[in-house]
């Protein structure tokens, strides 16, 4: 396997924890941020940043923590990539914006050319570029609405598509998403989609006929103008479909001149060891949209399609003031290049095998205790769930999940929850983290679940 580039990283590769956590500096920022900062946005970790690269988060006090969440799938290829920062200090010294609506600039379209060839399909596409994954969904469905002249939209259980009105609206979980922040955009429509741990042996075909037979019966194919789903569900639990789910959906969508809308915001690039997600089922989604991964962490989100239906939108009906900013987009384009120099799809598979074979060590030892609170292991890539239950059951242990993260962060390891129920841990560790790093971090989480479990 290739070793990881010594230029990933200049922050030194280890765990180290020198105050308690949060550290005194931490604790004096976290009393300014109250006075200063609203309540509403909350963060997972107590600790302040200082530094980050690759699979490490160092804070203000000194500690060096292990992170197995790369700010949500975000850095995959480190947080201070020398190539990224070189990248964006060189463009930023030659110019911060133009706006591509005003003076275009050669970047824009080097990344649209990069993700034309990128994404699934030899077909002839088209890409437009904008600032988050929100924004990304958003536009998709405007461009679905333009080529179809539809209005309907269907979503599925667990999804999550972010936080402006029209994808709370397609997002399933209310607390803490759309609580309080209705009335939600209309003409969108939920369907049941494929949870393989909760479905009671229904087949990924099963599922989707039982979902393509409520979107006829209760909104008619001919009132959709899109299907949009996330080929492993992301906050919703790291759900990947049974096989053939997203197929017959997919078939199902171009049989009824439906646009599949593939959300690869969190589950792309590289993530899941391959490009995107979807290359799993050989589906190729009409429109792809793409942000997290993308950029080495810099601001930036993408819809990629099938050229007739991104050219169906009118003359200066996409677009956005900073979308496509010069600055992420060289960012994109050196994250793309380190994620092809580094083989990152292949260092995702590495770690899926490494974090399986930990996880399942530990599920066993505590099945063979009758502690059996892991109820599923699943995901792709550097995409892993462990899902906590109630032993014996399928009782969701939200409970235990806080806990096992609180105790793994409590000796240096950041680790992530999800999961509609919130009983899911998550890891998606930076695909540039070092093996021995990672083996360190699984040491810690399997420490974290054998001592937090009931007995
Ligand atoms: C995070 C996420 C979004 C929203 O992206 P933002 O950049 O936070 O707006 C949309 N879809 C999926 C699948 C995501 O994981």
């Amino acid at each position: 396997m290739t070793p990881i580039n010594a230029t990933t990283a200049v922050v030194p590769q280890e765990r180290r924890l020198v105050t308690e956590i949060p550290g005194p500096r931490s604790a004096a920022l976290a009393a300014r941020r109250e006075a200063a900062v609203a309540r509403g946005v909350t963060s997972v970790v107590p600790v302040f940043a200082a530094r980050a690269g690759g699979g490490v988060v160092v804070d203000v006090d000194g500690n060096s923590l292990i992170d197995l969440g790369s700010g949500i799938a975000v850095t995959t290829v480190g947080a201070s990539n020398l190539q990224v920062a070189a990248a964006v200090a060189e463009q930023a010294a030659l110019f911060t914006h133009t706006c591509f609506m005003i003076s275009p600039y050669e970047s824009y379209v080097a990344v649209a050319e990069r993700l034309n060839e990128l994404t699934p399909g030899d077909h002839d596409k088209r890409t437009v570029l904008f600032n988050s994954g929100a924004e990304a969904v958003e536009n998709a469905i405007k461009i679905a609405r333009a080529t179809t002249g539809r209005n309907a939209v269907v979503a599925f259980d667990h999804a999550y598509h972010g936080r402006t009105n029209l994808t709370m609206a397609l997002t399933a979980k209310s607390l803490p998403y759309k609580h309080s922040f209705g009335p939600f955009a209309p003409e969108v429509y939920r369907m049941p989609a494929s949870y393989p741990f909760r479905d009671g042996g229904m087949d990924g075909a099963q599922a989707a006929r039982r979902a393509i037979e409520l979107m006829d019966k209760q909104v008619g194919a001919e009132a959709i103008a899109a299907v949009v789903i996330e080929p492993i569900q992301g906050e919703g639990g790291f759900i990947v479909p049974a096989p053939g789910f997203l197929t017959v959906l997919a078939d199902w969508c171009r049989a009824h001149g439906v646009v599949f809308i593939a959300d690869e915001v969190q589950s792309g690039f590289a993530r899941t060891g391959t490009w995107f997600a979807c290359e799993h089922e050989n589906v190729v989604p009409d429109l792809i949209t793409m942000a997290k991964g993308i950029a080495g962490g810099m601001p930036l989100s993408a819809v990629t399609g099938r050229a007739e239906l991104m050219d169906s939108v009118h003359e200066g009906g996409l677009g956005g003031t900073y979308g496509g900013n010069p600055v992420a987009c060289v960012a994109a384009l050196a994250a793309i290049d380190e994620m092809t120099t580094l083989d990152l799809p292949a260092q995702a598979r590495r770690i899926e095998d490494t974090v399986k074979s930990a996880l399942w060590a530990v599920a066993e030892k505590l099945a063979d205790q009758d502690r059996g609170v892991i109820g599923d292991i699943r995901g792709r890539g550097a995409m892993i769930a462990v899902e906590l239950v109630r032993p014996g059951t399928d009782e969701p242990a939200p409970a235990l999940a806080r806990a096992v993260a609180a105790h793994a962060l409590s000796r240096g390891v950041i680790v992530l929850t999800c999961g509609t129920f919130g009983n899911v841990l998550r890891l998606l560790p930076p695909l540039v983290i070092t093996e021995d790093l990672l083996v360190e971090a699984l040491d810690v989480l399997a420490d974290a679940l054998m001592s937090c479990s009931p007995r």
